[in-house]
């Protein structure tokens, strides 16, 4: 009998874009980053709450969250640890700038094999910021292992196979999946649990190599409690292929970046007696706003 299941859950670091001010836009149209504070993506936090449920029922389950940014993107590793994750691994490299879907499902593909056997890997069906739901099932194709997409909640698991319910646009649908197996949850999914204080109090000088040495923080700590490593992988460390990553690795090509503001163009007062009903009916007819 299987105790517990090797999980990856895959979190990205984004924009607030819930909360978007007037500073939230660039002249030129692109989003103005340092102007929105940097969240855990929302559906990532579903996926991390389906892996910790896994754990609840095997206790011997590891959850390691993998994320690809900047090195203040290691903040998404810290908080999936404080809810319970047990190690975060952050990949981060100025060869993987520029890279659009395809070059980052790859580098996330490789950094995964570089974990190596593994049972599921997690992520959320969308990131709100590029709102493409294309990292997930590209990164299933290149580790050639099924997907189920759209995923609201686990119904059973066990050492042969896992069974999850898809939350469609009509209805649902309840799917069986072989491991490994990619699953891409929905925001629809239970959201994820608070941080769990005495994870907080454990963890919370958990840090990448690179803050440590920007903290000046004392090296001694993180060789006595080795669990405070918050481990970084570069692209060498994943073997990518230097043609199918960043700028080189991505055919995705921007032509131009329009700035779309709806304004009403004209507003019109009802006094709401019958007569100005029946005109207003009447206009959106004529107007093929209505019919
Ligand atoms: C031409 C071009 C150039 C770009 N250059 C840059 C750049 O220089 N820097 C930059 O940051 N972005 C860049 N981007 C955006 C970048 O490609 C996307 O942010 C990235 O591919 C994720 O796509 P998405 O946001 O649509 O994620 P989705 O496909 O909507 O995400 C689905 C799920 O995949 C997982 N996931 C997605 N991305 C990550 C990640 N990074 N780490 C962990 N899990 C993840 C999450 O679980 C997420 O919920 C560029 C895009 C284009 C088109």
């Amino acid at each position: 009998m299987k105790k517990g299941f090797k999980i990856i859950v895959l979190a990205k670091q984004v924009p607030d874009t819930h909360n978007v001010g007037k500073d939230a836009m660039k002249e030129d149209g692109t989003m103005n980053r340092a102007a929105l504070p940097a969240i855990f993506n929302p559906e990532d936090l579903n996926a991390l709450e389906q892996a910790l449920r896994i754990k609840d029922q095997f206790p011997e389950t590891t959850i390691t969250v993998l994320s690809m940014g900047l090195p203040k993107a290691a903040d998404v590793i810290r908080e999936a640890i404080f809810r319970g994750a047990d190690n975060g691994i952050l990949l981060t490299d100025r060869k993987l700038g520029g890279s659009d879907t395809l070059a980052t499902s790859y580098a996330i593909a490789q950094a995964i094999k570089t974990i190596g056997n593994y049972d599921i890997v997690m992520c959320g069906r969308q990131a709100i910021d590029g709102d493409t739901a294309q990292v997930g099932p590209q990164a299933a194709e290149k580790l050639e292992i099924p997907q189920v997409t759209y995923a609201e909640e686990i119904v059973d698991i066990n050492e042969k196979d896992i069974t999850i319910r898809r939350r469609l646009e009509h209805g649902v649908e309840t799917v069986n999946a072989p491991f490994p197996v990619l699953v891409t949850v929905t925001g629809s999914a239970a959201p994820c649990r608070s941080r769990n204080a005495k994870r907080v109090m454990k963890f919370k000088n958990a840090m990448t190599a690179m803050e440590i040495e920007a903290a000046n923080a004392d090296k001694a700590l993180y060789e006595a409690r080795p669990y405070l490593n918050i481990t970084t992988w570069g692209a060498d460390d994943v073997n990518i292929d230097p043609a199918r990553t960043g700028k080189a690795g991505s055919p995705t090509f921007v032509k131009e970046i329009q700035s779309v503001v709806l304004t009403a163009k004209e507003s019109k007062k009802l006094t709401g007696s019958d007569a100005d009903i029946n005109e207003f009916v009447k206009d959106i007819i004529d107007n093929h706003i209505l019919g």
